[in-house]
């Protein structure tokens, strides 16, 4: 599988001591050798997943702006931005692991929200879409948190199934049982919740769903913030459980693209990084 990223993630978009962070990526590139460079997302590419007047208000920034509570916006965060999806997309391309800040699971159709500017992974559905003569994509996002924008930009679109699995109740708050759809699967998981946890839903109910949807590509939003060290949540997967992850999500398609979402420990990060690399290969 090849590592989509680029020395900009660590220098663009910078957040001062948020726990999104450029060294997040600094950490990553130190441990991992050999990625191949995307291009940027073209504004077309972001419109088929947000409005334009998201766009514009990222695009004109000048000064560091919170768009919410704890999301920062920067002069450098549309480049930044836009080189992220542009990664997403070159993932989808190359069936590669596209390892990019800002995250974009939680950006929303019309606003950013929760350290996400732009929707990553659904920029590159769309894209794939658009351009790779796939019609049906799955996304399996295993980040810790709800991946709600994703779920509202596909909302009343049959040709992309969108699957989470999440800490609930938490941040965002959505993605609970009774919010499920023909295309949509949430699988809220308690607190506390581990490999073998994970593991068995993934088996029992995202296996299955995905199956019966034969995607042509599928697309892993991969957080790692639901890893027994990280700072923001409280699960308790370890690394062993994210190479499981990462090989079971490989096998619910004839092809495979992984995006980073979250994962905020900087000591952990860079191993349950490779592990999923791992997972995604065997
Ligand atoms: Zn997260």
């Amino acid at each position: 599988m090849e590592l989509v990223s680029h020395a900009d993630y660590a220098r663009l978009h910078p957040t001062g001591r948020h726990p999104e962070s450029r060294e997040r990526i600094r950490v990553l590139h130190e441990r991992l050798g050999g990625w191949i460079e995307p291009i940027p997302a073209t504004r077309d590419d972001i419109e088929r997943c947000h409005v334009p007047a998201l766009v514009e208000v990222i695009r004109t920034t000048t000064e560091p702006t919170l768009l919410d509570l704890d999301t920062v916006c920067t002069e450098t965060s549309y480049e930044a931005a836009l080189l992220a999806a542009g990664g997403a997309i070159e993932a989808a391309r190359v069936g590669g692991f596209a390892i990019v800040r800002p995250p974009g699971h939680h950006a929303m159709r019309d606003r950013a929200m929760g350290f996400c500017l732009f929707d990553n992974v659904a920029i590159a559905a769309r894209r794939a879409q658009a351009e790779l003569e796939v019609e049906r994509v799955a996304i399996v996002d295993w980040d810790v948190h709800h991946g709600n924008g994703t779920e509202d930009i596909f909302r009343d679109d049959p040709s992309v199934l969108f699957v989470s699995l999440h800490q609930w109740p938490f941040y965002p708050g959505t993605g609970g049982p009774e919010e499920q759809g023909e295309t949509l699967l949430n699988v809220p998981l308690p607190a506390g919740s581990t490999d073998e946890d994970y593991l068995r839903v993934f088996e029992e109910q995202v296996e299955p769903v995905v199956r019966r949807f034969e995607p042509q590509l599928v697309l892993v939003s991969a957080g790692f913030d639901a890893h027994e060290a990280d700072p923001l949540a409280g699960m308790l997967v370890t690394e062993a459980g994210f190479r499981e992850l990462a090989r079971r999500s490989a096998a619910l398609g004839p092809k495979v693209a992984a995006v980073l979402e979250g994962g905020y420990n900087l000591e952990t990060l860079p191993r349950l990084v490779e592990a999923a690399l791992e997972g995604f290969m065997s």
